[in-house]
């Protein structure tokens, strides 16, 4: 058996096993997530062996769904969330809160609360802040406890177009305020490390963008001297290929690029990568319920929809597919599309698929992160069931919706 960290670096929908995943559609019905925990222990294990003495966070909010946050802290993991949600899943799910992390952005009162009430307990809680509000908002609760500051990189680096756009102003303080921040929370709170989180899905090309960022991160450390500092954090934003011909990230490269560009710090190097720990741990499976010869394509209607994965939708994303039930038939263009009556209920155009026929099993890759965490009941759709593997074993880990919880909360 290879170890955690030796796993491969990437894993194409072509390496799942695909007699066990129609079975496993058979057995639990379709449209259905499978979340293969061994590979986000592989991912997490890997992803730290490249760091070895910075400290890991998974981000939560790439999927929280309590088998994969017991996955990770299984192999060690710490959790960093975005929302009280995350908070109270990462709890039920055996984490500490003692070494958990909450980025704060534009928090609601109930978030603060329910952290705030958390950190009394454990001290060791540490929120991140990204407003002089928050600090007002936190004081205001009589939280005088671990801060970390959150930076805009994007100041100053004038062809990074995009940080420059008041989006990206959402996130974080403007860089040049932050020494003064610092100076505020020295005095006020427990200031512990300065955070950062620059973009997300970078593959080969964007990281030298994103090590610039990293670097005014470094900089800020030296600037307000991190002597006391325990950490300095960088973010996630870690790719996967997604396209069958992109590379992996070369893991040891980018290791030394991000090192290379925090530079000369005291403070531990602290990386809260979402994506790369559960995007290729996920597909979902799907069953072709229509086959239609239209002029220009072959419409193929599936059971799963934008409801079901919104990111082709959102982000005009590419997901690999497979024919999972006739993975040797000979590749015919596919438009594949769901039950929702919109055109952006689409998750491939003209895609040349093994020639899909009325019954098929249909797989969507990478659909780990960002894919049931986005799932919605929208056209009044119950969510899918998963079903995680672990072990060698299949287990359902989310039970299918059913219509009596679309309707449960209606009065
Ligand atoms: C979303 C998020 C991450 C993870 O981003 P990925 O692109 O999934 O790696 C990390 N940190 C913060 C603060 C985030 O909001």
């Amino acid at each position: 058996m290879t170890t955690f960290d030796e796993s491969p670096a990437v894993r194409r929908l072509t390496d799942w096993d695909l007699p066990r995943l129609e079975t496993l559609a058979d057995e639990y019905g379709t449209p259905l997530y499978v979340m293969d925990l061994d590979r986000v222990k592989e991912n997490y294990a890997r992803f730290s062996a490249a760091f070895p003495d910075a400290e890991v966070m998974y981000a939560a909010k790439a999927h929280t769904g309590k088998a994969v946050l017991e996955a990770v802290l299984d192999v060690g993991g710490e959790i960093e969330c975005a929302a009280w949600g995350e908070l109270e899943r990462s709890v039920q799910a055996g984490a500490d809160p003692n070494a958990m992390q909450y980025t704060a952005v534009n928090p609601p009162d109930h978030d603060l609360d329910y952290a705030v009430d958390l950190a009394a307990e454990n001290p060791g809680l540490t929120i991140t802040i990204g407003a002089t509000d928050t600090l007002d908002r936190l004081a205001e609760r009589d939280y005088d406890g671990r801060i970390a500051i959150r930076i805009n990189p994007g100041i100053g680096t004038g062809h990074h177009e995009k940080v420059a756009t008041g989006a990206d102003a959402k996130f974080g303080i403007p860089y040049e305020q932050v020494p003064e921040v610092a100076k505020r929370v020295r005095e006020e709170f427990d200031l512990v490390g300065l955070h950062s989180h620059a973009g997300s899905g970078v593959l080969t090309e964007g990281l030298e963008d994103h090590c610039k960022a990293i670097a005014r991160v470094g900089e800020m450390a030296r600037r307000i001297d991190d002597s006391d500092l325990e950490f300095v954090d960088v973010g996630g934003g870690y790719g996967v290929p997604y396209r069958e011909d992109d590379e992996p990230l070369d893991l040891e490269r980018t290791a030394k690029m991000v090192r290379d560009a925090v530079g000369d710090v005291e403070a531990t190097l602290k990386l809260e990568p979402g994506r790369y720990i559960v995007a290729d741990a996920g597909l979902i499976l799907t069953e072709v319920n229509t086959i239609k010869e239209a002029p220009d394509s072959t419409v193929v209607g599936v059971d799963a929809s934008l409801a079901t994965m919104v990111r082709p939708a959102m982000f005009g994303s590419y997901h690999p597919m497979l024919n999972v039930s006739a993975p040797d038939r000979e590749p015919h263009p596919a438009t594949v599309g769901g039950p929702v009556c919109t055109s952006a209920d689409v998750f491939a155009h003209d895609r040349p698929i093994a020639r899909p026929e009325r019954g098929d099993m249909l797989a969507i890759g990478n659909a780990g992160s960002y894919g049931y965490e986005l799932a919605s009941q929208f056209h009044s759709q119950p969510r899918p069931a998963e079903v995680g593997l672990e072990d060698g074993e299949a287990r359902v880990v989310r039970r299918r919706e059913t219509l009596e919880d679309v309707t449960r909360v209606e009065q």
